[in-house]
C-alpha cells in the first residue's frame, strides 16, 4: 500500500489552488499579470522596517526578539491592535485578542474550531478561495450565504437538517471582498447579525481589506454592530479576522482574531499545538512600524490603489464589449468580471496568456459548488495606471474575438 493511501480523509479535499499554479508562470517578460491578489512591493515601507528589525536585533531588545513568546502574541501588539480595533467600532479588551500567523491561520483554526466533518458553512458564491482551501481540511457541506437575499433562517436550517448536518458559521468578507470587491450594506450585516442569532451559528468577519477604502462612508464591522446590540463582545457570536498583510507586509505573516474570550482561550490552545507562536521579531517590528505611522502609510496606499481602481474602471468602460458586467469596488483589490455565459474563463485565460500575454484568475475556483465559470477575477494593486489600460485594452480585444 502506498503513502498516498493512507493518507486521512481530510486530505480528499485538499486540492492545489489555481491561482498558487499560476503565480508560476507568471514571470514571462511583457506579460501583464491582473492575477495575483498581493499588494505592490514598491509601496512596502521598507526603510521603516530595515530600521525595526535594526532596533530589535539590538542588545537592549534581542533577548526578547529571537526568544520563544507567549501563544497569545507579543502584547504591545496586541495594545495598539487593541486600540485599532476601538477606532473602528470595536470595543474589547487585549485579551480578546489573539495574533495569528497571517489571517489564514486563523482560518483554519476557525475550521477546526467550529467544524466537524458534515457541518455547514455559509459561505458566498464566490467567496475567497483561501477560506474554502482552509474549511475544506475540516470536512464541511457548504450552503450558498446570501445576507440581502430572501432566504429564510429557517430554509437553511431545513436544507442542513435533510443532510443531518447543522449551520456552524457564516464566513464573510463585509468590504471590498476577495474576489468580487463588493462590501455588504449595513442593512445586510443586520440581516446576517438577525439570521446567526436564529440559527445559532458564529459568524466569521473577514476584514483583510477593512482598511483600504477609497470612497465612499466606512459601515461598522458586524462585530462592531453586534457589541452595539448585545453592549459586549462576551456575548457576541462574529469572530473578527484582520491582517497586516494588505496594509504593511503579507511576508512577515502577522495578523489577529478578534471575539470573546472563550474564543480565544480555545484558539490559544489550537496555536500552542500548531506553532506556538507567531515569528516574535516578526510581531515586534510590525508594531513598531505600526506605532510610528499606521495610518499615514495606509493614506498612501489609499491614494495608489486607488487611483489604480480608478484606471482599472475607466479602462473597462472604454474597452469592453457589450454583454459584459463588472463590479464597482470602493475599495479593495478586485473587480469581478462577468462574461455571457457561453465564454468560458478558463479557455479564456489560456488565450490570454498566448494570444494577449495578460493574465486573471477564473472565476469558477471561487465557487463552493463549481459554478462559475463566465467570470473572472481582476487585480488592480500591483500595476501602474498605464499598464492596466493597455491590459484592459487587451483584455476587450481578446473578448470581441470571443
Ligand atoms: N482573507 C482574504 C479575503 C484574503 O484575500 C487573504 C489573502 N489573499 C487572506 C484572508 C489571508 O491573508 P493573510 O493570511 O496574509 O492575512
Amino acid at each position: 500500500m502506498s503513502l498516498q493511501q493512507i493518507f486521512a480523509t481530510r486530505t480528499h479535499r485538499m486540492k492545489a489552488s489555481e491561482i498558487r499554479e499560476l503565480l508560476k508562470l507568471l514571470d514571462r517578460p511583457g506579460l501583464l499579470s491582473f492575477a495575483g491578489g498581493i499588494p505592490d512591493p514598491d509601496l512596502f515601507p521598507a526603510a521603516e522596517f530595515s530600521q525595526a528589525f535594526q532596533t530589535c536585533l539590538t542588545p537592549a531588545h534581542q533577548a526578547k526578539a529571537l526568544q520563544y513568546s507567549a501563544s497569545e502574541g507579543y502584547p504591545p501588539l496586541r495594545q495598539w491592535i487593541k486600540a485599532e480595533m476601538v477606532r473602528i467600532g470595536v470595543p474589547c479588551e487585549v485579551d480578546n485578542i489573539l495574533i495569528t500567523s497571517g489571517s489564514q491561520q486563523a482560518l483554519d483554526y476557525l475550521g477546526k474550531l467550529l467544524l466537524s466533518p458534515g457541518d455547514t458553512a455559509l459561505v458566498g458564491w464566490p467567496t475567497y478561495l483561501g477560506a474554502l482551501a482552509a474549511f475544506n481540511a475540516y470536512e464541511p457541506r457548504y450552503d450558498q450565504l446570501n445576507p440581502t437575499g430572501n432566504r429564510s433562517p429557517a430554509s437553511y436550517r431545513q436544507a442542513a437538517q435533510e443532510e443531518g448536518s447543522a449551520v456552524k458559521f457564516a464566513y464573510l468578507s463585509p468590504d471590498f471582498a476577495n474576489p468580487t470587491g463588493e462590501t455588504l450594506s449595513k442593512a445586510g450585516r443586520e440581516a446576517l447579525l438577525d439570521m446567526s442569532e436564529e440559527l445559532g451559528c458564529a459568524v466569521i468577519e473577514d476584514g483583510a481589506y477593512q482598511a483600504l477604502r477609497y470612497e465612499g462612508e466606512s459601515i461598522p464591522p458586524v462585530l462592531a454592530l453586534e457589541i452595539k446590540r448585545r453592549g459586549g463582545i462576551e456575548d457576541c457570536r462574529t469572530i473578527y479576522c484582520g491582517s497586516f498583510s494588505k496594509t504593511l507586509s503579507p511576508g512577515l505573516r502577522v495578523g489577529w482574531v478578534v471575539a470573546a474570550k472563550p474564543v480565544i482561550s480555545q484558539l490559544v490552545l489550537m496555536k500552542q499545538a500548531a506553532d506556538l507562536h507567531s515569528p516574535t521579531i516578526n510581531q515586534m517590528a510590525v508594531h513598531q512600524v505600526a506605532e510610528a505611522g499606521f495610518e499615514a502609510h495606509v493614506a498612501g496606499l489609499k491614494r495608489a490603489y486607488g487611483a489604480r481602481r480608478d484606471a482599472m474602471l475607466a479602462a473597462l468602460q472604454e474597452f469592453m464589449p457589450e454583454g459584459i458586467s463588472w463590479t464597482r469596488p470602493e475599495g479593495g483589490m478586485f473587480v469581478w468580471l462577468t462574461l455571457p455565459k457561453h465564454i468560458d474563463g478558463g479557455q479564456l485565460l489560456k488565450r490570454a496568456l498566448e494570444e494577449e500575454s495578460i493574465a486573471f484568475v477564473p472565476g469558477q475556483a471561487f465557487f463552493a459548488d463549481g459554478a462559475g465559470c463566465n467570470t473572472l477575477r481582476l487585480s488592480f494593486s500591483v500595476l501602474p495606471q498605464d499598464q492596466i489600460r493597455s491590459g484592459m485594452q487587451r483584455l476587450g480585444r481578446l473578448l470581441h474575438s470571443a
